[in-house]
Parts: C-alpha cells; structure tokens; sequence
C-alpha cells in the first residue's frame, strides 16, 4: 500500500477543514525517523521505503479497529472529559482505546467492550496496549533528548498475513502533542486545531529537531 502525505489539515470529526502549506512531506520525514527508531527498539512497524517526497510504501494489513491512545501529561479530550486542567503530569502514562468509528464520534471503549464489538481478541488487547506503552517509552526518550515533552499521542496496528501486530500509522505533530521543554510552546496540531497561529514553523521545528543529530 502507498500511503500518500497531504497537506489537508482536518480536527473534530472533520468539521474544520483546511492546509498546512508543506505538512506532507514535513509529516513523511518525520514518520520515517521515528518508524525506523522504533524498528531499532523491536517494535515491528509497516514501513518498507520511501518512494517519494510525499509517498511512503508500506506493507498491507488488516487494521485493528482501534485508535490507541497514550497519555503522559493532561490535555485535550481527557481534560475535558474528567474537569482537570491541563498540564498535570499523570503519574504513571495511560492507555485509551476508541473504537475507530467516525458515525459515532470515535466512542471510547474499555477492553471488554474492545473485544464484545470484535474489534480485537482478548490477547490482541493485552498485546496492543502493551505495544503502545513499549512505543511510548521510545517516543518520550526521543522526544526528550530534543528538548520536547511527549504530552500524548495516537497510534493504530495492523494484522499482517501472518497474524502479526505491526505498528501501522504516522507518528507526527498530527498525531502526537508536543510541547517545547523549555518554554512550553505547543508544537503540534493544537495549532491548528486552536487557530494559534505560527503552524507551519511549529512542524518546521519539530522535523528539525527530530533530523538534527544528536551528540
Ligand atoms: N489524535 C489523533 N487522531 C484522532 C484523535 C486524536 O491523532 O482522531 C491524537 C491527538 O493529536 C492527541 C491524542 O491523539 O495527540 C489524544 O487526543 P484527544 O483524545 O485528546 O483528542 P483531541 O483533543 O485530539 O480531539
């Protein structure tokens, strides 16, 4: 499967619409760093090689249908879901499902119900939620060597043929918060989502940072 990188910016269920001039290939490069980390941590992913500026070949799976959250700081819907301000630091990250299901809004579902509505096998659950706290892990310790905290971010998985969970999805500002350690500046989609302005040069900073080499 060829996945292709588009400029198109959506949030809230796609409600709002619109582009973020260079997002595509800013997102690509960015996937591809923190893919081929994950690989080198033995997290099996999808990716086989980049074909274009803008298309990344990946292996065809069947996807889980699942949109797999980790949380190390508060923000965005569990912020609002529970009245807590965001910005606290959780104590240990956290792990939410939902059940990828744009008619309904995305509902959020517990393990139980993440197996009663056949999303996954009960070992599938474990071994997902086990999976996204191995990439979290590796996402925080990258993100942190350049300077930034990994607030939360979304991931899916996929079934090879062979029955196998890989790590299937974009790793980008798209799908991650990320915060400056320094100054706490949002350098994610927030920007977008929010209209805070400076949005291109937030994924400008963060593919920089996530290129630069570090010592
Ligand atoms: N997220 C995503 N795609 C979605 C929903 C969420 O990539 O369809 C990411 C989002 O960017 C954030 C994390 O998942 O890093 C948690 O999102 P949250 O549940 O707070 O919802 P949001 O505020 O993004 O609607």
């Amino acid at each position: 499967v060829v996945l292709l990188f588009k400029d198109d910016a959506t949030a809230f269920n796609r409600q709002k619409f619109g582009t973020i001039d260079g997002k595509g290939p800013m997102n690509l490069r960015i996937s591809v760093r923190i893919l081929a980390e994950m690989e080198r941590a033995g997290i099996p992913t999808h990716v086989v090689r980049v074909l274009s500026e803008r298309e990344l070949l990946v292996r065809k799976v069947q996807i889980v249908q699942l949109e797999v959250v980790v949380r190390n700081i508060v923000a965005g819907t569990f912020a609002k879901r529970y009245g807590i301000d965001e910005g606290r630091v959780l104590e240990r990250p956290l792990v939410e499902l939902f059940w990828k299901d744009d008619a309904h809004g995305d509902p959020l579902v517990n393990d139980d119900a993440a197996q009663l509505l056949g999303l996954a096998t009960a070992d599938e659950v474990v071994a997902i939620k086990a999976l996204a706290l191995r990439v979290n892990e590796v996402l925080r310790g990258f993100f942190g060597e350049r300077g930034i905290d990994l607030v939360d971010f979304k991931v899916e998985f996929g079934r090879a043929s062979d029955g196998r969970l890989l790590l299937a999805d974009e790793i980008s500002p798209d799908s991650c918060r990320l915060w400056d350690r320094g100054t706490k500046q949002k350098l994610d989609k927030d920007r977008f989502r929010r209209d805070l302005g400076g949005v291109e040069e937030a994924y400008q900073e963060v593919l920089r940072r996530v290129e630069e080499p570090i010592a």
